[in-house]
């Protein structure tokens, strides 16, 4: 299972992806990514064993628009107070909200 930026088609394993989370709106599980190769940003929607791939529409009241879909087995995400913590595997990661 591989990822791809949106930017500039870099592949990800769940494992990267973790890691380069850099910000979360635990309310509507988003999380936004910076990719390591091209340095822009996507936004993703993470859930049990679910990545979406997409963007924030700007308009009043930003609304999550899907481009691309992933199923990652054995993914668990769950709120932490006002964090968003992601697990996969081994790895853990506990992304601060906006
Ligand atoms: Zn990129």
């Amino acid at each position: 299972m591989k990822l791809f930026c949106r930017h500039c088609q870099a592949v990800f394993s769940p494992e990267e992806l973790l890691e380069n989370c850099t910000q979360s709106w635990p309310d509507q599980h988003w999380v936004y990514f910076v990719c390591p190769e091209c340095h822009k940003g996507m936004n993703l929607e993470v859930k049990n064993e679910f990545v979406f791939v997409g963007f924030l529409d700007g308009g009043p009241g930003s609304s999550f628009i899907y481009e691309r879909g992933y199923t990652i087995e054995g993914l668990r995400v769950e709120r932490e107070g006002n964090d968003l913590t992601i697990h996969y595997g081994s790895h853990t990661r506990r992304i601060p909200s906006k």
